[in-house]
């Protein structure tokens, strides 16, 4: 069983790459039975942003994604193996920084900012790159007791890591998607405690992922540089190495280029975008597993009613090199989930996306249940489903005109009629029809009716008559049937006319015939 984590710092929101890796982490953890917990590192305060923490956490269950253990959680079901929060853990990092002081594998380090200039100066001019800083100090090799004596001075100073490394040895080890991978060693006394007395980020991370048990750390790319520290962290602490895996960052197509997500321009690279756009976060989830195996897409077909859980993900089947985020194919799986969903299904969806995005709709489907239900239900068979939409916020231009309130409204400007039959024709149409219109028809005794009225105000009843004879119609029975649509939807392009009746009602419907004609 393998332990993996999500360990943002809370400097902001999630954007879609994160989401990405925390999905994969996820997956690796529960396909395997094991534990996927939640850290965060909040040990540098400058660059903290209120509220990011509940911004992610919230972002996260959107799309699915749940935590074993972590701080959003009470009580016992933390976890074990908490605090969760990396500022609430300093006594933790700094028995650990004694005990490295304390074996000669650390120091205190009383250098200033000119002093860390001139000191690279220097080492520029002799051409030499290692960051012994406590040397030029004189501090690298002091015992604990000197170094205990320095310290009640009351000097600022950080302590150093006394890196062992050599840039002419090289590191190995086997990257979970990049595969093989050898750097120099790390030869820099990196900083682990800053002069405020918190850890830096690679000290405290290399600590929780001891003692929180991580077993594969699964991470963006960016970090890849920082294993050769991380390595030499975990070896001079005497931990095990966990297994590592670094995911290129999703890509933009851009006209004929790609490039990276901008996290200032680019608003479709938050994860709050898809939520506020109302994607299902199931769609997203799903969309990203075809990013992680493409192999997905073919179990996918064979397997239409399993939950994506139920795949199995390999990390050495991933693009290692980033791959293209493709609006399309969201879409189109995101169709593919709605399509799969009950009316109802979709009415809970609906609702709660709107209470928060859309307050017009909100009130408009709030008040009518079991109208929306049905609305939404229209068309919704398993043997064809329909798939006209990708996501919330597409579904309101499409059923807007269902709702009296807002249809009144609509109308109040125009009649949106096309343009090859008169107004004075389309009143006579509408007329003609309210005059049969019974609302227990079938569907065919309906259409012949259709028909004959189209007969008789001098339209052909079908497409094969009037294309025979053009000149001798004012149109065809589609125009007819047109008409009738827009008096009742004012839409020229809507689901089956037919089921739309039916779900109206027989009073509505005949209230929108005689207010067209009237
Ligand atoms: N706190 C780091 C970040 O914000 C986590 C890096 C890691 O996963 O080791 O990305």
């Amino acid at each position: 069983a393998l332990v993996t984590r999500f360990a943002p710092s809370p400097t902001g929101s999630l954007n879609i790459g994160g989401l990405y890796a925390t999905l994969i982490s996820e997956r690796l953890a529960h396909q395997s039975n094991g534990v996927f917990f939640l850290r965060i590192e909040d040990t540098d305060k400058k660059r903290e942003i209120e509220g990011s923490v509940e911004n992610i956490i919230n972002s996260l269950s959107y799309f699915g994604i749940h935590f074993d253990e972590g701080p959003q959680l009470s009580g016992d079901d933390q976890g074990a193996y908490g605090p969760y929060k990396q500022s609430s853990r300093i006594q933790i990092y700094q028995v650990f920084i004694k005990h490295l002081v304390r074996n000669g594998l650390a120091y205190p380090c009383f250098c200033d900012a000119d002093d860390l200039k001139k000191i690279r100066k220097s080492q520029q001019d002799l051409k030499v790159t290692t960051g012994y800083y406590g040397r030029w100090a004189k501090h690298r090799d002091i015992t604990f007791e000197q170094a205990k004596e320095e310290i009640s001075d009351g000097k600022p100073f950080v302590i150093r890591l006394k890196s062992s490394g050599s840039p002419d040895r090289r590191i190995k080890y086997h990257d979970l998607v990049k595969g093989p991978i050898e750097m120099p060693e790390n030869d820099q006394d990196i900083v682990i405690m800053k002069t405020d007395g918190l850890p830096t980020y690679h000290f405290a991370h290399a600590i929780d992922d001891f003692l929180m048990g991580t077993t594969h750390v699964i991470r963006g790319d960016e970090w890849l540089s920082s294993v050769p520290v991380h390595i030499q962290l975990f070896e001079t602490l005497g931990f095990r190495i966990p297994e590592f895996g670094h995911i290129a960052p999703i890509m933009k197509q851009v006209g004929a280029s790609k490039r990276k997500f901008s996290k200032r321009k680019d608003l479709d690279g938050t994860a709050e975008y898809y939520k506020e756009q109302g994607y299902p976060g199931i769609a997203i989830s799903e969309y990203f597993m075809n990013l992680i195996n493409s192999n997905f897409e073919e179990w996918r077909m064979a397997n239409p009613l399993q939950s994506f859980r139920d795949f199995f993900i390999y990390t050495d089947k991933m693009n290692a090199s980033g791959a293209l985020f493709d609006m399309n194919k969201l879409d189109d799986i995101s169709k593919d989930v709605i399509s799969r969903l009950t009316g109802q299904q979709v009415y809970d969806h609906l609702y709660t996306w709107s209470k928060e995005f859309d307050s017009e709709l909100y009130s408009l489907i709030d008040k009518n249940k079991v109208y929306t239900v049905n609305i939404l239900n229209i068309g919704r068979t398993i043997q064809k489903p329909r798939k006209d939409f990708s996501k919330w916020s597409d579904v309101k231009s499409m059923i807007a005109f269902f709702y009296d309130e807002w249809f009144e409204k609509d109308v109040l400007s125009c009649y949106k009629l096309p343009t090859n039959v008169s107004l004075d024709v389309a009143k006579e149409i509408v007329i003609g029809f309210s005059k049969t219109y019974k609302f227990h028809y079938e569907r065919d005794a309906w259409f012949n009716e259709i028909k004959e009225l189209a007969g008789e105000l001098g339209f052909a009843k079908d497409m094969k008559q009037y294309k025979a004879n053009p000149n001798n119609y004012k149109g065809h029975v589609g125009d007819v049937a047109m008409i009738i649509r827009v008096a009742l939807t004012n839409r020229t392009n809507t689901p089956d006319l037919f089921d739309i009746m039916k779900v109206m009602g027989e009073k509505r419907v005949f209230s929108r015939m005689q207010r067209f004609f009237s």
